[in-house]
């Protein structure tokens, strides 16, 4: 709630774009607390903030854990901060109990998650997994010209530390789940086993522009209602894969904008995910056939063709059953759940054993002032991440 004062919104809305003056003071309390801990804090040339405890071989790869401090421009209190507070809430009461891990332990804020400021989004563990060179990331700038390395620098963050200078052994993102699932289920803990692949089709459906009066219902060639009748068979060939599938059309096109004129061309994007590639697969040849039949019903033509494809990230299955093991010792209700969401634990897990855990969040409401987790669930989340970095630390 003291880092929700900063870049504050009304009573519970936050604006902390990355590397603004607010994020920088949300970076600079957050590392006097880690001071506090007695942890010792490094960054890298993305500006990401690595808050290490000793361990008692110090030499081991890291066991790390953390999210995110920066927001979305109208968001909440708890996406990334959350994980990143659950994080130093582990070292602190690992200091509290004075228990000792065999690895090092590691607190981390990922710069530039949101890419709101600067594109892309997930930056810091773009760069850090190796997606984004040193060139690329150094010529990144704001809408507004300013450029990331020097907004970085000015910061105070900007370091020269490599990933390869502080080995990691695994990462843990605890995360409120931004959706309804947990809610909906009543249940404590997401064991988070994926996240979801995602493939955006680009559509051009042309047919012929005409005079609303004067053609005839049978003679038309109307791009839109072809559109129209694309978007209710694309969402059928969803719904037909059951609960974990998406398919969604945000924005419609019309070449031409008026209530006499027959539509003669329309374009959209189909954004279609799910956590397994061959369904993602098989949805994306699904909506492909429909447009075109239905392009074909209405005297249409369709061009359907893949602008984007994210395959789905499976997490490693030790630290699933890590996390699966501190819950149900805990006596936490939780289940399995795909993560709907691109996280920073996705470029991670490319590097090494990785997964996340996920908290409730009421009405599943997120990038949003009215965002909202509980302290007893965030407090269970907690533990389950306490318990699975031991597991994966060692106590000798
Ligand atoms: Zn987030």
């Amino acid at each position: 709630m003291q880092l929700a004062q900063i870049g504050a919104i009304g009573e519970t809305g936050n604006c902390r774009l990355a590397l603004s003056d607010e994020d920088t003071q949300a970076r600079n309390l957050f590392a006097g607390w880690c001071r506090d801990a007695g942890l010792v804090l490094h960054s890298d040339r993305a500006g990401n903030m690595f808050a290490v405890r000793r361990g008692r071989e110090p030499d081991r790869a890291i066991v790390a854990a953390g999210s995110h401090l920066d927001t979305q421009p109208h968001g909440g209190r708890f996406d990334g901060i959350s994980g990143v507070l659950a994080a130093l809430e582990v070292v602190e009461a690992l200091n509290d109990a004075g228990v000792e891990t065999d690895a090092p332990l590691a607190v981390i804020n990922w710069t530039n998650e949101e890419g709101v400021r600067f594109a892309p989004g997930l930056l810091g563990s773009n760069w850090y997994a190796g997606a984004i060179d040193d060139v690329t990331l150094d010529g990144i700038r704001a809408a507004d010209g300013v450029g990331f390395a020097d907004e970085a620098a000015r910061s105070g963050w900007l370091g020269v530390m490599r990933p390869a200078d502080l080995p990691m052994d695994s990462f843990f993102e605890l995360h409120i789940e931004q959706g309804p699932v947990l809610e909906n289920a009543g249940v404590q803990v997401g064991v988070v086993t994926a996240v979801q692949g995602l493939q955006w089709l680009d559509v051009a459906v042309t047919g012929m522009d005409g005079h609303a009066g004067t053609t005839p219902l049978d003679g038309r060639r109307d791009a839109l209602l072809a559109a129209a009748a694309m978007l209710v068979a694309i969402n059928d060939a969803g719904r037909s894969e059951g609960s974990e599938a998406r398919v969604s059309v945000g924005r419609l096109v019309p070449a031409t904008d008026g209530p006499s004129t027959i539509v003669g061309a329309v374009e959209f994007v189909i954004d279609i995910r799910h956590p397994d590639i061959e369904v993602l697969e098989r949805l994306q040849a699904a909506c492909t056939d429909q447009c075109q039949r239905k392009a074909a019903q209405y005297g249409c033509t369709a061009v359907v063709s893949r602008r984007l494809s994210v395959p789905p990230r499976e997490f490693d299955a030790d630290c699933i059953a890590a996390v699966q093991n501190a819950a149900d010792e805990l006596g936490f209700t939780n289940r399995k759940i795909a993560s709907g969401a691109l996280h920073d634990a996705s470029n991670i897990a490319a590097m090494v054993p990785t997964t996340m855990i996920f908290v409730p969040c009421r009405d599943g409401i997120s990038h949003n002032i009215d965002e909202y987790a509980s302290p007893e669930d965030l407090a269970a989340g907690c533990e389950v991440l306490l318990h699975a970095m031991l597991s994966r630390a060692g106590l000798s």
